[in-house]
């Protein structure tokens, strides 16, 4: 009896001291997949209409984020209601269009476009066009050259000449900087009243180009000022008000040929209009903490992207691996995280769960926090971004599918990353790191394409993690729960969990010693 009581005690004393020293496998092993498919099986859910910024399933996704937050006990940091920062952004619809060249209507979406983003209300007519060539003015390329654009609407070709199979402009295989906007700067500095653009090479415009600019957009609030109006044509349009012979003239941009030697007639009389209804909104962040202890003014970032696609053409993407995935392992790092916080664990730094919104718009929710960050930058040690980690990459060939993992980023910023990384994980979920995308011959510029790069951009440390879904499901709305792998996420997020903590309460921050070039 007394041996045993001993026994006991000698046993319950081992278990403490090794709690104490290491606790942080045995809050890891509370990482439950069944927690993470009771949170996706929401915001996957077609209720939430696939989540698309701007739209009432992004706020519905933001309102159960706050309300899971809140549930946990998460601390909401100050300025912000209900764990959101507000954040603006332009939204424009397409109401109508009209092109009239003589007494001929023209097609909008077929014959024309009005690029939606660029241009305001406008409706004039011209008496006069001027065929501008590319609209490049250089020394040694000058299509403005003896031509007198003032108070008519210019005409010209998208693109740049080439010669001898370099553009001619910057004398290599790139393109210089004639892009759109600077040829409707130099339009407008000659006096034109608007530009009518022939696309280069097509006959049609692009599904995307169509979808883009026929129904809604939802985009960064612009700072430039509004731009010379003005219209994509296509070629068969553009023959259509040009002297017959100028077909011709198709072989010739086609080539990306010198185009100012030619002048044609063109017919005169063009009426043209477009309007649009045009709105400030409002899309958020979501971002809830657990205060550290001794340098609780130094951050861990935890992040995701919860806003997908929404609905095209009546289809929902749910977006369920992107990034549902990431958006469900912050809320069961939180509760973990708080669980451990609740049964005595200090925690160093302050740990940051923040889910953004605007990222399939172009980064913009996490743009936004870079620029208004509610916490110190140079106080943040470190951004774990995850972007997809819930399935397994149809294209990976390799025999570790059921075990592996793609981490970016573990080669630059911080010499700390991957040191902390692959030690966290030999100590416990073992799973094979895959430093692919960090390769910088990969095209796929995936180091980029994800919220960490604003966090990067800024000095900040990252590693992102992410599944290498690039194909298959990857933005289709067949990105659905049923296709998760369970085992293999909660495996994943057991690691990324390990990493965070053991960075959480590491002596110092993560040191600044490397460059963002490779
Ligand atoms: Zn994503």
């Amino acid at each position: 009896m007394k041996h045993t009581g001993i026994l006991a005690v000698f046993i319950l004393l081992i278990q403490t001291l090794s709690a104490q020293i290491d606790p942080v496998n045995r809050y890891a092993q509370q990482i439950w997949s069944m927690n993470l498919k009771k949170h996706l099986t929401v915001i996957a859910s077609d209720s939430f209409q696939g989540r698309e910024t701007g739209t009432i399933g992004q706020r519905m996704a933001a309102d159960y984020l706050s309300n899971e937050f809140r549930k946990i006990g998460l601390k909401m940091p100050q300025g912000l209601n209900r764990y959101q920062q507000m954040y603006p952004l332009q939204k424009d619809s397409f109401i109508a269009s009209k092109l009239m060249i003589g007494n001929e209507t023209l097609e909008s979406m077929e014959d024309f476009l009005i690029p939606l983003r660029s241009n305001h209300f406008f409706d004039m007519q011209a008496s006069e066009l001027v065929f501008m060539g590319y609209g490049i003015d250089e020394t040694l390329y000058n299509d403005y050259f003896e031509k007198d654009v003032s108070g008519k609407i210019a005409v010209m070709v998208t693109g740049e000449p080439k010669r001898n199979g370099k553009y001619f402009i910057s004398g290599s295989d790139k393109v210089s900087d004639w892009n759109l906007e600077k040829k409707l700067r130099r339009a407008s500095e000659a006096g034109a009243i608007g530009v009518l653009f022939i696309e280069r090479a097509d006959q049609k415009f692009s599904e995307r180009q169509i979808r883009r600019n026929k129904s809604t957009s939802i985009y960064q609030v612009s700072v430039n000022p509004p731009q010379l109006p003005h219209a994509m044509i296509t070629w068969k349009t553009a023959i259509k008000f040009l002297h017959t012979d100028f077909e011709s003239i198709e072989g010739f941009a086609k080539e990306q040929l010198f185009l100012n030697e030619h002048r044609p007639a063109m017919i005169k009389n063009v009426s043209i209009s477009f309007t649009k209804e045009n709105q400030i909104i409002e899309a958020s962040n979501v971002l809830g903490m657990i205060e550290g202890d001794s340098l609780k003014d130094q951050y861990v970032f935890l992040t995701a992207h919860y806003d997908h696609l929404g609905i095209q053409d009546g289809k929902i993407y749910n977006g369920a691996d992107d990034d549902g995935s990431g958006t469900v392992s912050l809320l069961e790092m939180a509760r973990v995280f708080m669980k451990a916080k609740k049964e005595g664990i200090k925690f160093t730094r302050s740990i940051v769960f923040m889910a953004v919104s605007g990222e399939e718009k172009g980064l913009l929710g996490s743009e936004y926090y870079a620029d208004h960050p509610v916490f110190p930058l140079e106080n943040t040690s470190v951004d774990l971004n995850i972007d997809m980690i819930g399935r397994v990459d149809t294209e990976r060939k390799k025999a570790d599918t059921l075990s592996y993992i793609y981490v970016v980023g573990h080669n630059k910023l911080s010499s700390d990353l991957q040191r902390i990384n692959e030690r966290a994980n030999n100590k416990s979920t073992r799973l094979t790191l895959d430093y692919k995308f960090d390769d910088p011959n990969d095209p796929n510029r995936i180091y980029y394409r994800s919220d960490h790069y604003n966090f990067a951009k800024n000095g900040v440390p990252v590693l992102f993690f992410y599944d290498g879904m690039l194909q298959s499901d990857y933005h289709q709305p067949t990105d659905d729960i049923e296709k998760i792998n369970w085992p293999l996420f909660e495996r994943r997020l057991r690691m990324i969990f390990h990493t965070a903590w053991d960075m959480v309460q590491m002596p110092k921050m993560l040191k600044r010693d490397l460059t963002l070039k490779d």
